[in-house]
């Protein structure tokens, strides 16, 4: 349904003593290339700056991307302008990981839920209220919600609305933005039955954006794993997260604490920091913190390659198989 290739984004960035210098180009995303099926969750993952918000702000064109194609159903997301890119909008929806930063605190939450109807031309303003009711339901959230304003709503409560404002225009896939990771371990448990039951009620398709391989483990399908703006490796979710293949999933693999108690946690930590986008390591991004760098990867990009069924990697120790 959505097939993403090549997908570039370069942020301009003056540096230097008071911000004095030359203008540098940081590339945000280098040729980043998936796609996602008709309900299918995509998971993608990586620490914080690697690009996967900037991903999906570049493909809903919240910011202009700067080469690539994001085909939608065919449709071309980045060539579309006028009637054509709202009609597109409204199939592509998104939800934030702050829904307090994201709800109007003077507006209510009917008012909330009503606007995108209006943006969109979504049945008529008589049908709206059963239409939020409806909607509120979904989201397991009482009729009343919509007298009342963001503030009187729990963080977890708040997420409900903002994913029902993305359910408003009846979209067919969602961009989830870490929108879990503010919430309480307990209430995380509950947005994400909810989310997984959208998927299946709805047949809604996601890109899930997160840190959390847990999380990620229980609601995607498939992973795609970021390192400084491109896909260093993909698979099937279970697959991926068991065996990974790449050195950087295996680090952020061994990075997170087994959920199981009795088992040792082993915490063996990421080495070094993620590099700059700024000035990004030649070759491979990943070398400098890698435990199997050779010199090739100093010098040479390891391209995403096919190495079994469904899984693809980008390092050159595939090579030697
Ligand atoms: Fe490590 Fe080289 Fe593979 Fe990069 S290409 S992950 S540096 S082995
Ligand atoms: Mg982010």
């Amino acid at each position: 349904m959505l097939a993403v290739k090549d997908l570039v984004k370069t942020f301009p960035v003056r540096g230097g003593f008071a911000l004095s210098g030359p203008v540098q180009t940081v590339k945000a995303l280098d040729g980043v290339s998936f796609d996602v099926a008709r309900g299918e969750a995509l998971g993608l993952v990586g620490e914080s700056g690697c690009g996967k918000s900037t991903t999906a702000r570049t493909i809903l064109r919240l910011t202009e991307p700067n080469g690539g194609e994001a085909l939608f159903d065919g449709a071309d997301l980045f060539k579309a302008t006028g009637a054509d890119l709202r009609r597109l909008r409204r199939r592509l929806q998104i939800v934030f990981q702050d829904p307090y930063a994201s709800l109007n605190p003077r507006r209510r939450i009917g008012d909330t839920l009503a606007e995108p109807m209006k943006v969109h031309g979504i049945a008529s303003a008589r049908e709206w209220p059963d239409r939020i009711r409806a909607l509120l339901a979904e989201v397991g959230l009482p009729p009343e919600a919509v007298h009342k304003y963001p503030h009187e709503f729990s963080g977890g409560q708040r997420q409900r609305i903002g994913i029902a404002r993305a359910l408003t225009v009846g979209p067919e896939l969602l961009f989830l933005d870490e929108p879990v990771s503010a919430l309480d371990v307990s209430v995380q448990a509950q947005v994400l039955v909810l989310l997984n039951r959208l998927r299946e009620t709805r047949n809604l398709a996601s890109v899930f954006i997160s840190h959390d391989l847990g999380v990620v483990r229980y609601f995607c399908q498939r992973v795609c794993v970021m390192y400084l703006g491109r896909i260093v490796e993909e698979g099937p979710a279970e697959a991926l997260l068991d065996e990974p293949l790449h050195p950087y999933t295996q680090a952020l693999r061994a990075a997170t604490p087994t959920p199981d108690p009795k088992q040792k946690v082993t915490m063996a930590r990421l080495e070094g920091d993620p590099a700059s986008p700024l000035n990004p390591p030649s070759g491979c991004h990943f070398h400098p913190r890698c435990p199997h760098a050779m010199e090739r990867c100093k010098a040479e990009i390891p391209l995403l390659k096919q190495v079994a069924p469904g899984r693809k990697v980008a390092c050159h120790l595939m090579d030697q198989r």
